[in-house]
């Protein structure tokens, strides 16, 4: 199998903190978006920084008001992170320089730079591989001899989709929280944003496309199909409402509303994150921001049973997953550090099979689609974990694979997601949070990971998004991922593929809307200025490699299906 290495020939570490700027209404992202509400190391650095800054220029000021020879304060030069004299840190243009008193940004551990970090130059550092199968019965021997070479061990790197195919910027207008691929129809593609629409696009035809305004009144957060009617779409949002959407007028009835009362201050507000479809026991399942299970049953569409407390207390449930295979088994994760697996049979507080323990909030856990017996969660404290087999130790996860994907605030939470396709069950894509110098760019890759080595397989960039990718899916039959980033969304599929089969087919870039300027003053240390806002591509030409031909501008359209 092929594996890169992490791009070495640009060495320098860019972290970006806003790429996926938004007008910021910091109210309604603290404590909704954050993935927990600690202010982070970066947040002190800035807020140091400006302090430091503030109090230079008060000096400076006043002096000059009292018309007295300014006193000079011989200000020493002090570490922005640390406070120690004696070097400095913090970010110099668009490079972040370590402070060699804090750990490495990447995996944590003190002794080295986030330059330096080995983590960084190969993804496998520390990983141990999973073992083979032990072969002592002549059975298994036979098996493993005749069968296993035929069955790929992991896809090859020429069918991971790693070349822009086409793209909507600016479709939504604010940024991407989730995508999902129509299970029938190949060339949909759904996706849900921060204000709670819905966008329903056909990146076959490119301007084929349609946003939802009125489904949720704030940030869409999970959504699937109705298993027995591809028509219609089950979404969770934030604003405490799980919807039942006809995909083709946009109608959509409400199934859950656990704020019947309307806004009542922070504390009795409820948000739902964490949704799934069990398709044999007929069951929506959703899970709150206070540690709450709900089931509502697909068939009346009314809920179902009692609230069952399956995450602690008033703690958020970012995700659920019903095992493919075994119905009775569903994974659940939360910001109260766990992911836990349960009987569907018998729910109850306290009642878990197994309770995973991570070192901070777990982002997502997913059972393998194909067996349904391996699981793999994204936590913040930049790791991926992978365990091996449901049936063997549970204790502690078979391999841990240091991962950038921790972040401050503005962006949705990263969250691995295996290939559905991938027989092996060990591929992986997630996005990155640390960018890479890319001959003077920061570009913030998406990464196919082996999740049996850890090695990178694959990491996906395009010189003309500048965002971060923190939302990627992969196509269930078909060799093509989707990401969102920021307000747009990018079609990817494998780069010989499509020079050689569809030479002559050009790149079809969708332009949407009007790329929002940021107010200005107030963007110190903001090296993302304008191409923030709109997906990274510039439709004023700046940076922008694609050609007037690909730029396609069409007035909204209604889906047809
Ligand atoms: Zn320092
Ligand atoms: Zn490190």
């Amino acid at each position: 199998m092929m594996t890169r290495r992490r791009n070495s020939a640009f060495p320098k570490v860019v972290i970006e903190r806003d790429t996926d700027s938004e007008e910021s209404s910091s109210s309604d992202e603290e404590g909704e978006d954050g993935p927990e509400p600690e202010t982070s190391e970066e947040e002190e650095k800035e807020l140091k920084e400006s302090e430091n800054r503030d109090k230079k220029e008060e000096t400076l000021v006043d002096a000059k008001k009292k018309g007295k020879a300014p006193i000079t304060i011989s200000l020493k030069k002090v570490c922005k992170v640390c406070k120690r004299p004696g070097h400095e840190a913090g970010f110099k243009g668009a490079t972040y320089i370590d402070c060699p008193m804090k750990p490495c940004f990447l995996c944590k551990m003190p002794g080295h730079t986030t330059m330096t970090c080995p983590h960084r130059v190969a993804s496998e550092h520390g990983v141990v591989p999973a073992p083979h199968r032990n072969t002592q019965n002549p059975v298994e021997y036979v098996f493993e001899r005749q069968l296993i070479p035929r069955i790929r061990q992991c896809k090859p790197a020429c069918v991971i989709p790693n070349q822009v195919s086409c793209a909507v910027i600016r479709y939504h207008s604010r940024r991407v929280t989730c995508l999902e691929f129509h299970p029938r129809n190949n060339n949909l593609l759904l996706s849900g944003d921060k204000k709670g629409q819905l966008g329903v696009w056909d990146f076959d035809k490119v301007s084929e496309k349609v946003v939802y305004g009125t489904i949720h009144s704030c940030i869409l957060n999970n959504m699937r199909f109705n298993p027995t009617n591809d028509g219609m779409i089950y979404s969770s949002s934030s604003d405490g409402t799980i919807s039942y959407t006809d995909l083709e007028i946009g109608i959509s009835s409400s199934l859950m509303n656990l704020n019947p009362d309307g806004w009542q201050g922070p504390s009795s507000w409820r948000m739902l994150y964490g949704m799934d479809v069990n398709a044999e026991r007929g069951l929506v399942l959703v899970a709150d921001n206070a540690g709450l299970l709900y089931l509502v049953d697909t068939r009346s569409n009314n809920e179902t049973g009692r609230a069952v407390l399956i995450h602690k207390k008033g703690s958020k449930v970012v995700g659920l997953h019903c095992n493919p295979v075994q119905p009775d088994l569903l994974l659940s994760c939360g910001n109260d550090h766990f992911a836990r697996i349960w009987d569907m049979r018998k729910l109850e507080a306290g009642g878990s099979l197994y309770n995973l323990t991570h070192k901070r909030v777990v982002n997502s856990a997913y059972f393998s689609p194909i067996s349904g017996t391996k699981i793999l969660t994204t936590a913040q404290d930049n790791r991926l974990r992978i365990w091996d087999s449901i049936f063997g130790d549970m204790d502690s996860p078979s391999r841990e694979i240091v991962h950038s994907h921790d972040f401050n605030r503005h962006l949705t939470p990263f969250r691995a997601e295996w290939d559905p396709k991938d027989s092996s069950e060990t591929l992986a894509v997630i996005g990155r949070y640390i960018s890479e110098n890319f001959n003077g760019t920061a570009l913030h890759p998406i990464d196919f990971i082996d999740t049996g080595t850890g090695q990178l397989v694959a990491e996906l960039m395009d010189p003309n998004i500048t965002t971060i990718s923190p939302v990627n899916k992969l196509h269930p039959r078909d060799d093509v991922l989707a990401s969102g980033s920021s307000r747009s969304l990018f079609i990817w599929r494998p780069k010989e593929k499509s020079d050689f089969v569809e030479k002559k087919e050009e790149r079809k870039i969708l332009f949407c809307g009007k790329a929002e300027r940021k107010k200005p003053g107030k963007n110190v240390g903001d090296e993302s200025e304008d191409d923030s806002d709109c997906g990274g591509f510039s439709s004023k030409g700046k940076r922008s490699k694609f050609s007037k031909k690909e730029l396609i501008c069409k007035s909204k359209r209604k889906v047809k299906r």
